[in-house]
């Protein structure tokens, strides 16, 4: 008999099944000629269609092949598999772990931010290429690992392209380490470049026809034409499961109601998302059952990182939430926005894995050919470069010009990040990294909290601080169910408002839970969602640790003190004294600085709208909103940030005025140094 290699027991049942599956996968054809290109070159790029067995099965093979080749080396190493998205890092690996016959978590694990599944026994580990990055940090030459898998290459995203830079500096240090990229679409000829001298490897797809088809007319409301077009295939094409893509949760629960609500149990939908519990996730994946449609409404988690199989018919209405940067106004957002030609590709291409399929797209064949870019731009040219410029500098990386970027990102966005850091006094004015930079780039967070954070003891109250920061890095805590519910779940929220603002209000929440552990009902009668405080409590742990090992104090202002709310809310300025925004007479909020219009959300927990106000984040939808939103006073702009809210570095606006008053009372007219 044989036994499993891992665990040293029989393999069960359901590992021969699945062996079956996985060498039908297009790449167990090539598995031999594979693993001769890995063994003779360094580097190495494979193309192939979603779907052909890259994610799942290409990292077992490169483990073989190290494991082989280490011979009776007893060294501890690893072999490293990137994933844009931390949903598909999670997934994976369990569905490895299933594959190779062991637990999660011990042979094969992940790491995501903020959590954690490896083990000393890990050998096979995925993780988002943030996590890399991360890791790169510390163990800069990234000693650990004994080969690299960076996956969804194609996608660009930042931390994937910060990692080949690395990389590439990383491999001439390690001759030992080996890299595959791995990418889905085309456009490989641009890693052939950048690599250059790395050999392409490339897996025919077995894709099916895909028929095409586009609506005559542009639709007004794509959410009502996606529902449409899914209750017209039901009724009118045969057997085969239906892909509808639709951009973010809200969206994706309010078609599901309302495809359930068409064609009741005809039909089994299932809704897929990030922050969908991990059992819900696992649902897609459910083999078919006689004579019910399967019908996977889903984010672009499914254009090309998960996989399923079974889909027959594709709703592409045509938009995803993108990540838009305005370097202007420094306003990074999620915009609900047209996809490109290639991801409509892509989405398209997801019927025809089976048998020949069709692609309803809900937009104009004119629109395709001429409003649709050709391909999504990388994200490091749609981002705030902050978070980028420290990291890389950390990593010794202080000339950003000599970096070697796939794509350079502009030298207005490259600045604007440097003059963030100059600000938050992450960088000196040489643009050295400082020691609270060097801190700072400890911290999984942006820079503002990260500073919010380091600069929390000096306001005595680095225990809320720690608990708002927590709260803000998990999902939104608070349910709001559509229909009777909702009056109730308003109310439930309205207990914990605080009047001065949302960051108090999660504080509220953060400490309500804290004090109501052994009520199991707690989070139900409050609608509040235990998963996002588990979390929270999670966060909270990590980020203390962090703190402690720079023996920043974790420290209270007594609850009953005046000041207890008041150094919270100086500690909050104390991060995000750049997202500000101050009300003009006419009475609206402008934001400091570049005096753009901002609206207060309609979530907003304020019972009056203060003079000036710190807010978490800006989304733009129809209008500009600022989400988390907490009462300040222009007096402490002129303590906490001095330099940057002296009037002589301001534009000419309203506020400026104010704080010309502000700082004449004070007697601080002066030059700011
Ligand atoms: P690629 O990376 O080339 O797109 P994958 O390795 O992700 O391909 O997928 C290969 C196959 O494994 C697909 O048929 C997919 O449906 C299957 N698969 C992946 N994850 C799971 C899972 N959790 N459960 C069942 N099947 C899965
Ligand atoms: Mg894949």
């Amino acid at each position: 008999m044989v036994m499993n290699k891992w665990s040293g027991k029989a393999y069960t049942q359901r590992y021969y099944e699945i062996l079956e599956k996985r060498r039908s996968l297009p790449v167990w054809v090539q598995k031999k000629e594979f693993l001769q290109c890995l063994m003779r070159n360094q580097t190495m790029i494979l193309v192939g269609e979603t779907g052909s067995g890259k994610t799942t099965q290409i990292p077992q093979f490169v483990l073989e092949a190290m494991q082989e080749d280490a011979g009776r080396n007893p060294s501890k190493w690893l072999v490293g598999c990137t994933q844009p998205r931390r949903v598909a890092a999670m997934s994976v690996a369990s569905r490895v772990a299933e594959e190779m016959d062991v637990a999660i978590g011990e042979e094969v694990g992940y790491t995501v931010r903020f959590e954690d599944c490896t083990s000393s026994k890990t050998m096979l580990k995925y993780l988002t290429d943030g996590m890399l990055l991360r890791e790169a940090m510390t163990d800069p030459l990234l000693q650990r690992y004994k080969a690299i898998v960076l996956d969804e290459a194609h996608e660009r995203t930042l931390a994937t392209d910060l990692l080949f830079g690395i990389l590439k500096r990383v491999l001439k240090n390690r001759p030992d380490l080996k890299l595959v990229v791995m990418s889905a679409t085309l456009e490989a000829e641009k890693f052939l470049e950048y690599f250059s001298g790395a050999p392409l490897m490339k897996v025919p797809g077995r894709l099916h026809p895909v028929e095409i088809f586009y609506t005559p007319e542009p639709e007004r409301d794509y959410l009502d034409a996606a529902i449409r077009t899914v209750v017209q295939i039901h009724m009118f094409e045969p057997p085969g499961d239906v892909l509808v893509f639709l951009t973010g949760e809200e969206e994706i629960e309010d078609a599901c109601r309302k495809i359930v609500g068409e064609l009741g149990d005809q039909v089994n939908v299932v809704p897929l998302y990030s922050s969908l519990p991990t059992a819900m996730q696992q649902k897609i994946f459910d083999p078919p059952t006689e004579n019910v449609r399967k019908i996977v409404v889903s984010t672009n988690i499914a254009e090309t990182s998960l996989t399923i199989d079974g889909i027959v018919y594709v709703v592409d209405p045509g938009f995803s939430k993108q990540k838009i940067y305005n370097p202007e106004t420094r306003v990074e957002s999620l915009l609900v926005s047209p996809i490109s030609q290639a991801s409509a590709q892509q989405r398209a291409g997801r019927a025809g894995r089976t048998r020949p399929g069709k692609c309803f797209r809900l937009y104009t064949e004119k629109s395709f050919n001429h409003d649709l870019i050709k391909q999504t731009y990388p994200e490091l040219l749609r981002s705030n470069l902050a978070n980028t410029v420290l990291t890389l500098n950390k990593l010794g990386i202080d000339n950003l010009v000599s970096f070697d970027f796939m794509d350079p990102p502009a030298p207005v966005t490259l600045g604007r990040a440097l003059n963030d850091l100059v600000n938050l006094g992450a960088l000196d004015d040489e643009g050295n990294l400082t020691r609270i930079g060097e801190m700072m780039s400890e911290f999984p967070l942006d820079p503002q909290m990260a500073k919010m954070l380091i600069a929390s003891p000096k306001f005595n109250c680095s225990n809320e601080i720690l608990s708002i920061s927590a709260m803000l890095s998990v999902p939104n805590c608070f349910i709001r169910p559509r229909g009777e519910a909702q009056k109730a779940a308003d109310e439930a929220k309205a207990r914990f408002e605080h009047i001065d603002g949302d960051h108090l209000t999660l504080l509220n929440v953060y400490h309500d839970y804290k004090q109501n552990k052994e009520d199991s009902n707690w989070c139900y009668e409050n609608f509040i969602n235990y998963k996002a405080m588990k979390s929270a409590e999670n966060v909270r742990e990590q980020l203390v640790r962090i703190m402690s090992k720079f023996n920043l104090k974790m420290c209270s202002t007594d609850f009953n003190s005046r000041d207890y709310y008041i150094n919270i809310r100086k500690a909050l300025l104390a991060g995000y004294f750049m997202q500000v925004a101050h009300l003009d007479g006419s009475g609206h909020y402008l934001t400091a600085k570049d005096d753009k219009m901002v609206n207060l959300h309609p979530s907003c927990s304020l019972d009056h709208k203060p003079e000036w106000v710190v807010y978490n984040e800006c989304v733009q939808t129809s209008r500009n909103f600022i989400r988390i939103v907490t009462y300040i006073q222009g007096e402490w702009l002129v303590d906490v940030a001095p330099h940057y809210y002296h009037p002589s570095n301001f534009p000419n606006c309203e506020a400026k005025r104010v704080l010309q008053k502000i700082s004449k009372k004070r007697g601080r007219g002066g030059n700011p140094k």
